[in-house]
Parts: C-alpha cells; sequence; structure tokens
C-alpha cells in the first residue's frame, strides 16, 4: 500500500466480489474512473465516452444509465484485476498523467495556475506537499525557539502540528478543558457543519470513514480529539489556561503572556512568536435588550448550552434565526410545550433533504478498501469549490436589483430560493409574508436545512414573532410593533441563538506591541491583518482565522487556516534561516493588501448590500471576508516574501 493521508488505515480490498458490486453501485462515479486508472496506472480506462460533462463531476445524472453500468463495469474489472495481482503500490505518476487523471475527474481542463493547488489538494502518493520542506536542526540548531499557541481549536491544533513537523518548540494555551474550539462548545441540539466533512477535516489527516456527509458536532469533536491524541498534541497543551494579555518586550524581543488558569492562578509566559488561533465565533454575543438580566427564568445561549435546563411543557423562546437556531429549533420544537421564535429578519435557506443523513454505505465501503478513492472524492469536491458560488455573489455595476438582488445569476439565485420557500410555505401565507429575505441572496450566508425548518415554523405550537424587541421582563419578552402597541409573550426559557462578537478580534486580550501601541486602538475599529495573519508593530504575532478570512460561499475554513498556518510557519523560518529575532510587517504592505480586500468586499453582495451581518463590524466595514476565490489565498500564502517584512 502506497502512504495515505489519513487517520484510519486504508484497509485491503476483501475478496467479496459482492461487497464491491454494492459498493460501486452507491459511491460517486466521477472520481471513481480516475482513482482506479490512478491506482492501477492504467490510463486506458479513462474512456472518452465516460467523461462527466464539465461541471456535472459529482452528478452521476451527468452520465446516462447506461455509461454508469459502463463505469461500474470498468472499475469492477480493474479492481479485481488488481486484487488478484497482490494489491501493488499505485506506480509513480507522470505530471502530464496526473493532469489527465484530474481533467477526467472534474470533466475540464483546469486553469494552469490551479494544478499545484489541485495537485496539494490531492496528495498523490500520500506526500504532505503542505508539510514544512525544512526542518530546526537544519536552519538554527542551537537556537532557543519557542512558539505559543493561543487555543486548540481546529487552527491552533493545526499549527501545532506544522510545527512539530518543523521541529520547532510550541506550547498550547487553551482556555477550555479540552481541544476542538467551535466543535467543543457548541453542543445545542442539531448543531452540525454545512460543508461537507471530507473538506471540513485536515488534509494531512482526512477519514476515510465519515458517516455523514454533513457531520453533527457530536462526531466531529471525537475528529479533533483523535487528531490531537494521533499527532501528540495534548501532551503540548496547557488546558484551563486563559491568555489575559500579550505584550511585545522590545529588549528581548518575546512576548510576555499574562496567563489565568482555571483555578485562579495567575502566571506569566514568555514565547518567541504567538500565534493567535483564538477564532472568529468563539466569544457568545448577547443582544442589547433592556432588562435581560432580570428574566427570572433559566437562559442560555446557544453556544453554551444549559443541558440541565428540562423544556419538557416549557414555553420556550428563541432569539435569533440564523445557523445556530434554524438548525437547533426543530429539536427545540420536538421537547417543548411551546416553540416562540423572535426574528429580527429572515435568512435564505436552501433545503437539502441529504443534509443529515448518513452517506451511503457503498462509498464509505470504496473509501476505507480502495486506496485513492477518498482522495478523489474529496478533491472533485474540493474543485468544486474553489470558486463555488462565488460568482452568485458578484455585484454587476450595471444590474438594478433594487437591492434585492446584485446581479443577474444573483437575480436568479434569488427566484430559484423564494420558489423554494413558496413551496413550502403554500398554505401559511402568513409565514410567507415574513420569510422572504428583503436583501439579495449571499449578503449573508445561505443556510441548508434539511427541511425540518420549515414544518417547525409551520407547527401548531410554534408562533413566529417578528416584531421589534422592546424589553424583556421576568417573566418574558415584549414586543412592540410598528405603531408602538405592546405585547408580553410569557416563557419560561430563553434561549439566545445571537451569534458571536466576531469583529472583535482577539478581545477580551489585550495586546500591546513594539513601542506600547495597544492592537484594539491601533486598530480604531477597522481589525486588519496581512493575509488575515501578520500585522504592523506587533512582531511575530501570527493569526490563524483572523481578519477577512472568513469564507461565505467557497469552500472550509480549515483550508484557509492550512494557507495562514503554512505562512505563519514559513515567517519562522525566515527568522530562523536569518538569525534575526524580530520580523515586523511594513505598514505599505498592509495598507495596499488591505485596499484591495476591502474593494474585492465591496463588490460582493455582502459587501454591498444593506443587510446587517455578522460579516460587518459596528462601523459597517467587511472585517470577515475574503472576497476572492481559493486560489488566491493560496497563492498568497505559500510562501513569505522578505521583502514585505523589517527583519532585525
Ligand atoms: C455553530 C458553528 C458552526 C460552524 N460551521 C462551520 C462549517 O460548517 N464550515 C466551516 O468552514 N466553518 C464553520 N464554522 C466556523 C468555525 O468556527 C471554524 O470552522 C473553525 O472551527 C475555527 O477554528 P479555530 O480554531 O480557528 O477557532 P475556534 O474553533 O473558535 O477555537 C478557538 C479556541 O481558542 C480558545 N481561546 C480563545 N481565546 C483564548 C484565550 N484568550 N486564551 C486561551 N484560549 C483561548 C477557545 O477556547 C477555543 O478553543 C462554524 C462555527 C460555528 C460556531
Amino acid at each position: 500500500m502506497r502512504p495515505m493521508p489519513t487517520l484510519d488505515p486504508i484497509l485491503p480490498l476483501p475478496v467479496d466480489d459482492d461487497a464491491l458490486r454494492t459498493a460501486l453501485a452507491d459511491c460517486e462515479l466521477a472520481p471513481l474512473l480516475a482513482a482506479v486508472a490512478h491506482l492501477t496506472g492504467d490510463q486506458s480506462l479513462l474512456r472518452d465516452d465516460l467523461r462527466p460533462a464539465p461541471g456535472g463531476f459529482m452528478q452521476p445524472a451527468t452520465l446516462t444509465p447506461e455509461q454508469q453500468a459502463a463505469v461500474i463495469d470498468v472499475a469492477f474489472t480493474a479492481l479485481t484485476q488488481w486484487r488478484a495481482a497482490g494489491m501493488p503500490p499505485a506506480p509513480p505518476t507522470s505530471e502530464a498523467d496526473l493532469v489527465r487523471l484530474m481533467e477526467f475527474a472534474i470533466g475540464e481542463t483546469p486553469d494552469r495556475m490551479y494544478l499545484g493547488l489541485l495537485e496539494e489538494e490531492l496528495e498523490p502518493g500520500g506526500v504532505d506537499l503542505r508539510a514544512p520542506q525544512w526542518h530546526r536542526r537544519e536552519l538554527a540548531a542551537d537556537r532557543n525557539f519557542t512558539v505559543a499557541i493561543i487555543g486548540a481549536g481546529m487552527s491552533g491544533l493545526l499549527t501545532a502540528h506544522r510545527l512539530q513537523q518543523a521541529g520547532v518548540d510550541f506550547v498550547i494555551l487553551e482556555k477550555n478543558d479540552d481541544v476542538g474550539g467551535t466543535w467543543w462548545e457548541n453542543t445545542y441540539p442539531g448543531c452540525r457543519v454545512d460543508v461537507p466533512n471530507h473538506l471540513y477535516s485536515y488534509s494531512f489527516a482526512q477519514r476515510a470513514d465519515w458517516q455523514f456527509r454533513f457531520t453533527p458536532q457530536t462526531l466531529l469533536i471525537d475528529y479533533f480529539r483523535e487528531v490531537a491524541d494521533h499527532f501528540g498534541l495534548r501532551e503540548h497543551t496547557r488546558f484551563g489556561t486563559e491568555v489575559a494579555s500579550a505584550v511585545y518586550d522590545e529588549t528581548t524581543d518575546q512576548w510576555q503572556l499574562a496567563l489565568r488558569t482555571s483555578d485562579g492562578q495567575a502566571e506569566t509566559l514568555v514565547a518567541d512568536a504567538l500565534v493567535s488561533a483564538v477564532g472568529q465565533l468563539n466569544r457568545p454575543r448577547f443582544p442589547d435588550i433592556e432588562g435581560r438580566d432580570s428574566f427570572a427564568g433559566p437562559s442560555f445561549h446557544s453556544a453554551r448550552w444549559d443541558h440541565s435546563v428540562p423544556l419538557a411543557g416549557k414555553r420556550v423562546a428563541v432569539i435569533g434565526t440564523a445557523a445556530s437556531a434554524v438548525q437547533l429549533m426543530p429539536h427545540v420544537s420536538d421537547a417543548a410545550h411551546e416553540l416562540l421564535i423572535f426574528q429580527r429578519s429572515p435568512n435564505w435557506i436552501s433545503t437539502n433533504p441529504a443534509y443529515t443523513q448518513p452517506l451511503p454505505d457503498g462509498l464509505r465501503w470504496m473509501a476505507t478498501h480502495v486506496p485513492g478513492y477518498l482522495q478523489w472524492y474529496r478533491f472533485t469536491l474540493f474543485w468544486g469549490l474553489t470558486e463555488g458560488g462565488l460568482p452568485a455573489c458578484r455585484v454587476d455595476p450595471n444590474w438594478d436589483g433594487d437591492g434585492r438582488s446584485v446581479s443577474e445569476i444573483n437575480d436568479l439565485l434569488r427566484q430559484f430560493s423564494t420558489a423554494g420557500i413558496e413551496a413550502h410555505l403554500a398554505e401559511r401565507p402568513d409565514l410567507l409574508a415574513v420569510a422572504i429575505p428583503p436583501y439579495p441572496p449571499m449578503a449573508k450566508r445561505m443556510l441548508i436545512d434539511d427541511g425540518r425548518w420549515w414544518e417547525t415554523l409551520k407547527a401548531d405550537t410554534t408562533t413566529l414573532v417578528t416584531d421589534h424587541i422592546a424589553r424583556i421582563t421576568a417573566t418574558g419578552i415584549v414586543t412592540a410593533d410598528a405603531a408602538g402597541t405592546e405585547v408580553e409573550h410569557a416563557v419560561d426559557v430563553i434561549i439566545y441563538a445571537t451569534g458571536f462578537t466576531a469583529s472583535d478580534f482577539l478581545l477580551p486580550m489585550a495586546v500591546t506591541g513594539v513601542g506600547g501601541v495597544d492592537l484594539h486602538e491601533w486598530w480604531a475599529d477597522n481589525p486588519r491583518a496581512y493575509l488575515g495573519v501578520t500585522i504592523p508593530h506587533f512582531p511575530k504575532l501570527f493569526c490563524l482565522y483572523g481578519p477577512n478570512t472568513n469564507i461565505v460561499a467557497n469552500g472550509s475554513i480549515i483550508f484557509f487556516s492550512e494557507c495562514g498556518a503554512r505562512y505563519a510557519v514559513d515567517c519562522i523560518r525566515l527568522l530562523l534561516e536569518t538569525g534575526t529575532s524580530r520580523l515586523d510587517l511594513r505598514e505599505d504592505v498592509l495598507d495596499a493588501f488591505s485596499a484591495i480586500v476591502d474593494e474585492g468586499n465591496a463588490n460582493m453582495a455582502w459587501g454591498a448590500s444593506d443587510a446587517k451581518s455578522w460579516y460587518k463590524n459596528r462601523t459597517g466595514k467587511v472585517t470577515q471576508n475574503w472576497p476572492f476565490n481559493l486560489v488566491e489565498y493560496w497563492e498568497r500564502t505559500k510562501q513569505v516574501d522578505a521583502a514585505d517584512y523589517s527583519l532585525t
């Protein structure tokens, strides 16, 4: 077997032809022949008459039933012959052959600039091409250099793994008692990803046996725990340790961290470089509503679910109707006597009945038993999302959508999504009147639901309240309509599904850089970082999932953090290689970069629309999102350019 970038071992193909046939019938066909041709080295399997149509690489429907049967036959014969030959490792693949395999899998020829990116994602031969290509012992064997990583979520674990590969010492400081960040904290019922898990997983730790296409939190947390154990990252982690402040000491060129442990102890820690992997969505946001503290019953935030509060027989209010709310509401409705939903504005929601369904057994079987099938399957998903939904987000300056769409394609999406909502709410004109968003699709993230949200909304035990919340009292929520007429809604429990303080990057930590400059004062409500990672006057501070690295319509945040971590680790290479102790970004580099990103965001639905969203900070600036495609970020973060920095 060739090495595979998987957490679980790939098992031998069993001598069970029925099982193989059954599995083949279940799996995605476009990646199948590419995987089998790659494994066997037989490029003649890539028959023109079985080639998927461009853009149809994940839809067997673009192949006729006869073509589908032929693909399965060809794969079956090739795999049984490969098994009979003793399951040899895949032969070396030339670049030209690799390109042919890619073209076959996606049904089109990728632009040359994509090839390197796609090759990395494919990891042919199981080689982790994103791993640092250097080791500290070759660059600075005698130099003590320790990196402090704040946060043991997805980004922190990833950076730790990369530093470990490069032989650089590190310590992870984590305020929680376990790894996983988002996926440890959000235990609300119904919590799951909305990006397919074959992509929402590390390129170097893929999982062959995902049970779901969109994994629930209860299983996803196991993945991050397993990664931490597999790579030995726990022993480098100090749990229950919050970083309260970080100060750059100019005399030693080190970061001095003030720590607070969960048992109330204060400590300091010194590090040569600092990685902030504190997440964009880590600090719950509560709405600023008068009387919020006066409510006498139980209340909690979706990200701090209080499992000790029984909902059975209760009138439960949920404030908010965005991503977490749509996921948790059907479960609250099942448990509670009555559900009152308080909506500020409706969301665009696409219904996918398969969203919560398990993956077909055959697809899991193929990924587990046929070396490389997993990587080719992931690769086709990845290709589909390099651009993903971006074309529907871009503003056409010549389009007059009356604030409800930003381009022709965006308007088509609007019409399609509107028809979907109308179909769900046809018998409830009262709900329909308040369920269609007045803003363009993609001004906020398009939510996914399996249909249960609409059923919940229509249930006899649900009340949708769209009037403005005037205040909260000891016994309920008071709303006021446009004329100022107030209604008190008595409730037993209040659940805040009101999101996070996303644009308050790094808060509540106090971060002080060169010359005593305070990071949040320097930002002055305009959080910016070069590539989302580095900030002038804050040498050797590297942010992951930092400003403008969130994506709305094209892919997984894990890809972004993998790129950001590669860049941060490359900066550390530069420091070790040049024997320098301070690496400080030039301000003009950040200014030029920010101008490009700001202009990009202004030309996207989320920037152009007036709709309020967590993508914007309190001044209305888009501080969260990356407005371009994946290859653009990958290209920019592949390697640090020393000329962008002052190195001393
Ligand atoms: C409900 C929900 C669903 C999501 N779904 C998706 C999805 O489908 N696809 C997708 O791509 N993204 C999704 N996201 C975004 C998600 O946050 C990222 O994908 C990813 O988990 C971010 O990882 P991270 O490590 O950067 O941050 P986090 O997961 O937020 O981890 C940050 C860690 O830092 C720790 N920390 C913070 N401050 C300090 C401090 N001062 N001292 C010590 N420790 C500290 C925290 O305790 C936490 O463990 C979702 C987010 C939420 C909340």
